[in-house]
C-alpha cells in the first residue's frame, strides 16, 4: 500500500466531518504505531484511525460504520498482551482510539468517586487524585500507557487485587456506546443498583467486542499514610502462603501486594540488566515481594525502636517465621528510594523475560491451595521436554504468569510447544484453574477458548455477542471463537 488516502473520499469526508480532520489518519507514516501492540508481536491493516473528542463523536462514528459494515477495533494504550487492540481479522475496519477522550468530569471527594473518560492513562488518574489525598489502586507496569478503558475491557488486574480487587470490583458506573449507535449512560456511581441485568459488568472484560466504553465511575480510597515492603526467601509456595496468612491475620487488610519473583526469574531480570541489584544476597528459589500499608495514624507512629508501628509488627511476624523454618531470608525495604527499586526489579521481569530468548506465556489462576501442585507437576513435564520455566505470579490471587522459555533460539525452534501446552492445559483443568486470569483472551488465546471453556457459557457468550452485533462488526475475531464453523467470530 502507498502512503495515500485508502478510505474513499466519501467516507473520510464524512468521518472528518463528525471528528475533525485532523483526527481522521489514513496516511501509512500516520497509522503505523496504532497497527501493532506494545509486544510487537500483534499487528494489522486497518482503512482509518479515528480519533474521536466527544461520547455523541463515537456515537456517530458507530452509526456510520454500522451502515457501511466497516468493523472497529476500540483502542487505548495498545499495552494489552493479547492481540486485542489491533486489527486483525475482518475485511475493512477502522480503529477507533479512544485517547483524545481523557479529562475528568467529575470528582467526588465525599463520596469518594471519580468520573473518568476512557482514554484517561491509569497513571495520570492516580496523579490527580493524589493530589486530593486519595488512591486509585491498580497497579502494574504499563499504568503509565494503559488507558482506563483497556483496563475495563480486560478487567485489569495487577498486583494490588490481593486487597482492592480487579477493575471490576473498582468501578461503579460506565457511559458506552453500544453497537447499533446508542449511548448508555449508567454513570450514576450508585454503590446498590439492582434494577435489572448489569450491563456495566457486561462490558467490563468484554475486549470491545460488545460496544466502545467512553466513561467510568471509579471508587477511591485513602491514601496510605505508610507501607512497607520486603523481599522474602521462602522455603516454599505453601510456606509463602502460610506467610501470607500470617500477615493478613495479624496487620488486618494491610497487604497490598503479594507478588512472587523466584531465583530462576532474578536471574533473567540479573541478566537483562546487569545494573539491577537482586534485593537479597542469598538465593530466592520461592522469592516473595511483599508490600502492607496502614492508613491508621498508630500504625505510622514510631516505636521505642523508633520504627513505625506496623514495621515492627511486620518485623516480629518475620522473625518469627524465620525461627520456625518458614522464611530463610529477608529484607524490609529502609526508605523510599529501595521500596522504589523492589519494585523497579519486579516490573522489569516480562522485559527481561522477552529479552532472555523465545518464550511462551500462560497467564492462569488456580485455587491457593493447588499453586504448589500445578507448579511441581507442569514443571515436571516441560522440563522433561527440554523447555525452562520462568513463573511470576500475583501469588495472593493465585495468579501465575507461566512461561515456557529457552535461551537458545535454535534449540527453542526444536521443542514440543503444542505438547508442552497441552500437558499444562491438562494439570489446570484438573486442579480447577482458568486458562487466563488477567490479560485476557484478544487473539492470542482463541483456541484454548474454543477447546477448553465450558461450552454451555461459550454458547451464552456467543448468543449475546450475535444479538448485540449481529454484523459482527465490533472487534472481530476477538475473544469469540467461530461458530458454526463461520470466520465471524460468533
Ligand atoms: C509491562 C506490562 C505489564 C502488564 N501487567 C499487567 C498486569 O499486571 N495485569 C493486567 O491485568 N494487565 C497487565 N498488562 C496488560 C495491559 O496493560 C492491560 O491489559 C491493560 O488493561 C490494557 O489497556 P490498554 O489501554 O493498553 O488497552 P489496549 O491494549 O489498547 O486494548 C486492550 C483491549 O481492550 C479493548 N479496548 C480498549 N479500549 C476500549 C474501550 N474504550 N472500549 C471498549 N474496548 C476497549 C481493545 O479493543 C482490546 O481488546 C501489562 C502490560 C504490559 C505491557
Amino acid at each position: 500500500m502507498n502512503d495515500t488516502d485508502l478510505l474513499n473520499d466519501f467516507s473520510t469526508n464524512y468521518l472528518k466531518e463528525i471528528v475533525g480532520a485532523n483526527n481522521v489518519l489514513t496516511r501509512k507514516t500516520d497509522t503505523l504505531e496504532y497497527l501493532k501492540d506494545w509486544s510487537g508481536s500483534y499487528s494489522g491493516e486497518a482503512i482509518a484511525i479515528v480519533k474521536p473528542g466527544s461520547t455523541d463523536e463515537v456515537s456517530k462514528v458507530i452509526k456510520y460504520c454500522r451502515e457501511k459494515k466497516i468493523s472497529i477495533v476500540p483502542q487505548g494504550g495498545r499495552t494489552g498482551l493479547c492481540g486485542g487492540g489491533v486489527p486483525i481479522a475482518g475485511p475493512s475496519a477502522i480503529v477507533l482510539s479512544l485517547m483524545r477522550m481523557n479529562t475528568v468530569r467529575n470528582l467526588d471527594i465525599v463520596g469518594r468517586t471519580i468520573v473518568v473518560e476512557a482514554g484517561m492513562v491509569l497513571e495520570a488518574l492516580q496523579n490527580e487524585v493524589a493530589k486530593e489525598n486519595l488512591l486509585f489502586p491498580l497497579m502494574f507496569g504499563a499504568k503509565g500507557s494503559c488507558s482506563l478503558g483497556g483496563n475495563l475491557a480486560t478487567n485489569a488486574g495487577g498486583s494490588n487485587v490481593v486487597k482492592y480487587g480487579t477493575t471490576r470490583e473498582l468501578c461503579i458506573g460506565i457511559e458506552a456506546v453500544m453497537p447499533d449507535g446508542a449511548i448508555i449512560n449508567a454513570l450514576t456511581g450508585l454503590r446498590k443498583d439492582n434494577s435489572g441485568y448489569d450491563i456495566k459488568n457486561l462490558l467490563i472484560g468484554s475486549e470491545g467486542t460488545l460496544g466502545v466504553i467512553t466513561a467510568a465511575v471509579f471508587k477511591l480510597f485513602p491514601q496510605p499514610l505508610i507501607r512497607k515492603t520486603a523481599f522474602l526467601s521462602l522455603e516454599s509456595i505453601d510456606a509463602a502462603l502460610l506467610t501470607l496468612n500470617m500477615v493478613q491475620d495479624q496487620l488486618g487488610d494491610s497487604v497490598e501486594a503479594f507478588e512472587y519473583v523466584p531465583q530462576p526469574v532474578i536471574d533473567v531480570i540479573c541478566l537483562a540488566f546487569p545494573h539491577i541489584r537482586s534485593p537479597l544476597d542469598s538465593a530466592a528459589d520461592v522469592g516473595v515481594l511483599l508490600e502492607v500499608s496502614s492508613c491508621r495514624p498508630s500504625d505510622a507512629e514510631s516505636t521505642s525502636s523508633s520504627s513505625s508501628r506496623i514495621e515492627s509488627e511486620l518485623f516480629s511476624i518475620l522473625e518469627k517465621l524465620m525461627k520456625d523454618g518458614l522464611i530463610l531470608d529477608a529484607v524490609i525495604a529502609a526508605s523510599e528510594q529501595q521500596r522504589n527499586d523492589f519494585w523497579r526489579f519486579r516490573e522489569s521481569v516480562l522485559e527481561s523475560i522477552n529479552a532472555y530468548g523465545p518464550s511462551y506465556h500462560f497467564d492462569i489462576s488456580l485455587p491457593l491451595s493447588s499453586l504448589s501442585t500445578f507448579l511441581h507437576e507442569a514443571d515436571l513435564k516441560v522440563h522433561k521436554l527440554g523447555f525452562e520455566t520462568l513463573t511470576i505470579g500475583h501469588l495472593g490471587d493465585g495468579n501465575l504468569h507461566y512461561a515456557l522459555a529457552n535461551h537458545s533460539r535454535e534449540h527453542w525452534d526444536t521443542l514440543p510447544i503444542n505438547k508442552a501446552k497441552d500437558d499444562v492445559l491438562q494439570i489446570l483443568k484438573k486442579l480447577g484453574g482458568s486458562f487466563s486470569a488477567e490479560h485476557g483472551i484478544g487473539v492470542s488465546k482463541i483456541e484454548i477458548m474454543q477447546a477448553h471453556k465450558d461450552p454451555a457459557q461459550l454458547n451464552v457468550m456467543q448468543t449475546i455477542k450475535s444479538s448485540l452485533d449481529p454484523d459482527n462488526l465490533f472487534n472481530p475475531g476477538k475473544l469469540l471463537p467461530f461458530r458454526n464453523g463461520l470466520n465471524l467470530g460468533y
